[in-house]
């Protein structure tokens, strides 16, 4: 597609950064709502090839999984999100009544009234992050083997945080490497990939920083939580100049959970040790964006040494 096409179909509302505005007609198409866009093949090219990357990175060993968009309620319920992030979790809905209420609801759509007065929660949500499935499921085997597990996973994730920008969508996708082993493994384990992230960014030619972060927790106990994540050092950013130097984007985290899943689920090695968790989450969309925003819309402009990199 080219750049007079792309801005001849007006594409989504502007996000407010001319540079990215100016990509956006290229990348997706409006949907109705902030945050949740169609993809265009030029788009999701570059994922496809991005994701094989990852892939092709991926230590020996790691069991694949691929997670639905959904995930159990009372599973995010128990792993603690309530109390972290309520803010952006978003829940299923269902008309869970009786055919005449059913149809009572929808009779009072089709007046102009309201409808979704009469749904309830369904025992799903969308699920917030890719790797929260996968403890309950390492849990169900049993006990931790010695050298720890391993696991690749993914999902389309939503966080209802509606924005403008193109690098704060509703719906994305994320890919993680989940360790569960000893402290030690996780340790070593987030090194090794913060040390790979970043040739990784080196090698799509993409600026970066990692830096030390916290989860942007609820309220005020939750500025509390993010203080001691940050003294702990729980968590760290892979930042790119998407939108601006000042504010860069991050688009990768390395996080040490600790003992927080393996309390949860109970996961623990032979002789009754806790076990430790750590995920390693590529934010695909992000990255993506970052890509287009640094090298442009045209693939065969982009830097040789970029796509070889990628395979394009
Ligand atoms: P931010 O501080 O920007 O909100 P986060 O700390 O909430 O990010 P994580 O919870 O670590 O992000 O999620 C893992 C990765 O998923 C992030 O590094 C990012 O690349 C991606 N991600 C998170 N939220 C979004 C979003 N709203 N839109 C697109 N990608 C996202
Ligand atoms: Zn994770
Ligand atoms: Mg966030």
């Amino acid at each position: 597609m080219t750049s007079a096409t792309s801005r001849d179909s007006s594409p989504i509302q502007r996000d407010g950064n001319d540079h990215l505005d100016t990509i956006a007609g290229a990348l997706f198409r409006p949907m109705g709502v902030d945050g949740v866009y169609a993809r265009t093949a030029l788009y999701e090219h570059v994922i496809e090839r991005l994701g094989a990357l990852v892939t092709r990175l991926r230590e020996p060993g790691a069991e694949v999984f691929r997670f639905p968009p959904v995930m159990s309620r009372g599973q995010l319920e128990r792993s603690g999100y309530l109390k972290s992030f309520p803010n952006l979790l978003g829940c299923v809905c269902a008309l869970h009544g009786t055919e005449s209420e059913i149809n009572q609801a929808v009779g009072r759509f089709e007046k102009g009234g309201d409808w979704t007065t009469s749904l309830s929660p369904a025992d799903l949500v969308l699920s917030p992050a890719a790797c929260y499935p996968i403890y309950p499921i390492a849990a169900a085997r049993g006990p931790v083997p010695a050298g720890g597990l391993l696991f690749d996973v993914a999902a389309d994730c939503f966080r209802h945080e509606p924005s403008r920008d193109l690098d704060r969508l509703q719906s994305f996708r994320m890919r993680e490497f989940v360790r569960i082993g000893k402290p030690q493994d996780i340790v070593e384990f987030r090194e090794r990939w913060m040390g790979r992230a970043e040739d990784l960014a080196r090698s799509l030619g993409l600026p970066h920083r990692i830096e030390q972060a916290s989860d942007p927790f609820f309220g005020r106990v939750g500025q509390m939580k993010a203080v001691a994540q940050v003294q702990q050092a729980l968590k760290f950013e892979l930042l790119i100049p998407v939108r601006s130097e000042e504010s860069p984007t991050a688009c990768m985290s390395f996080n040490n959970h600790r003992d927080h899943f393996g309390l949860t689920w109970s996961l623990a090695d032979p002789v009754g040790e806790v076990a430790h968790t750590g995920c390693v989450a590529f934010g695909m969309d992000r990255l993506a964006v970052a890509l287009f925003a640094t090298h442009g819309i045209q693939l065969d402009r982009w830097p040789a040494g970029v796509r070889e990199t990628l395979m394009l």
